[in-house]
């Protein structure tokens, strides 16, 4: 098969959006979640191409102001952050794959082992290998997800034929609630991994992800794993962003037209304008990963639904109709004329609009919106580590 023409980077010339990531902005995230996290070591986690920001300039910034600690999903994002990051330890969230345990020893990658097969499989690549391999151990507290049973530890640890070839450098587990400071079933949670924790004297412990870091003390054990704060998303609901936007996210203007009072716009002409309207289309949709959902419809398409913004020099400016694949409307009548034309560029997301408010007009969380990011920006990073 013909190798794949490995694509030419994209430059602004040709982009119809323009996405703009702020190592600065990050490396100043991590270390106020750094300092949230004293004692304890602060790790990153870059899974999802560091969501959605890029792993390789992310791990390297993140090296460069001390992280020595990465977290990613899946091994072949692990040996991304090896080539970036050689005497990182890097872990891999979703556990050892049945045929993964070569790859992880020849990328030096730790498994996050979640159940007693995953267990078992690094107990026999360690003999394999003639001595024991380090891993972290998952633990489920109460989340449901991944992790060992309070059961499954107890028996465990009570088998030396296993535990003599593992070399547990981290016991884990994960909150289901940390976003909602004061959860009961966090505390519940915490105390439930103290008491297993018991079963591992001596290994270092970690449960906070930024939601739990950011919180008074008390989760923060030997380590966090920050992840979406550090990239300047809302990690807490209901209290303010203490976070810098890193990701910015612009849309070029490709024309601006004028359309009168009573016309419809977009597919389904979904929004019928209540004056004259100066509208600015952009060349980003949601083939780029905004979402259709955040469309505005003129009236309430969920009870709940803010309308969509984007802002034009810091100044905010509504959505129109429903966001096509390749291309949104924008309402920049309040825009004096001369001020704003084709070719500029308006912030989609950024340090006038929260990427998680664009993230609940389409009703979700602002994760989902940064990892989801398409391939057809220009890219530029600013504050790279020297
Ligand atoms: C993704 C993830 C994190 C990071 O969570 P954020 O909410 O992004 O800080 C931490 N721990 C685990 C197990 C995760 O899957």
């Amino acid at each position: 098969m013909p190798e794949p023409m490995p694509a030419e980077p994209i430059d602004e010339r040709i982009a119809g959006g323009r996405l703009t990531i702020d190592l600065d902005a990050l490396a100043a995230n991590y270390r106020h979640l750094a300092k949230c996290a004293q004692p304890a070591t602060c790790a990153a986690v870059v899974k999802a191409d560091a969501y959605g920001c890029g792993i390789e300039p992310v791990v390297t910034k993140l090296t460069s102001v001390g992280c020595s600690t990465f977290f990613v999903a899946v091994p072949a994002e692990g040996a991304r952050v090896r080539a970036a990051a050689p005497d990182a330890n890097v872990y891999i969230l979703n556990g050892l794959f049945p045929h993964a345990a070569d790859y992880l020893i020849g990328h030096d990658l730790r498994p996050v082992l979640g159940s007693v097969v995953e267990i078992e499989n690094w107990v026999a690549a360690a003999k394999t290998a003639g001595h024991a391999l380090p891993c972290a151990l998952n633990f489920d507290s109460g989340m449901n997800r991944l992790g060992l049973t309070i059961e499954e530890l107890t028996r465990i640890t009570s088998l030396p034929h296993l535990m003599d070839h593992l070399d547990i450098q981290l016991f884990m587990t994960h909150y289901a609630c940390a976003d909602d400071a004061g959860h009961p079933r966090t505390d519940l949670q915490k105390e439930r991994f103290e008491q297993a924790a018991t079963l591992l004297p001596g290994v270092a412990c970690s449960a906070a992800n930024s939601a739990a870091d950011l919180q008074v003390a008390g989760h923060q054990f030997d380590m966090v794993r920050a992840g979406v704060a550090m990239y300047g998303g809302e990690a807490l609901n209901h209290v303010a962003n203490p976070m810098k936007a890193v990701a910015t996210l612009e849309g070029r203007i490709i024309q601006i037209r004028k359309s009168k009072a009573g016309d419809a716009v977009g597919y389904g002409g979904s929004q019928t304008l209540i004056r004259d309207t100066r509208i600015a289309y952009v060349s980003v949709g949601y083939a780029d990963g905004y979402h259709r959902a955040a469309s505005n419809m003129g009236v309430p398409m969920r009870a709940v639904a803010p309308s969509v913004r984007a802002a034009f020099k810091g100044t905010a400016v509504p959505g129109i109709g429903r966001i096509s694949m390749d291309l949104m409307a924008f309402d920049v009548t309040d825009i004096p004329e001369n001020e704003i034309a084709a070719g500029d560029w308006l912030e989609l997301f950024g340090p006038t609009i929260p990427v998680d408010d664009v993230a609940r007009a389409a009703g979700t969380i602002g994760y989902e919106l940064l990892t989801g990011l398409g391939a057809r920006f220009a890219r530029r990073y600013l504050g790279g580590a020297a």
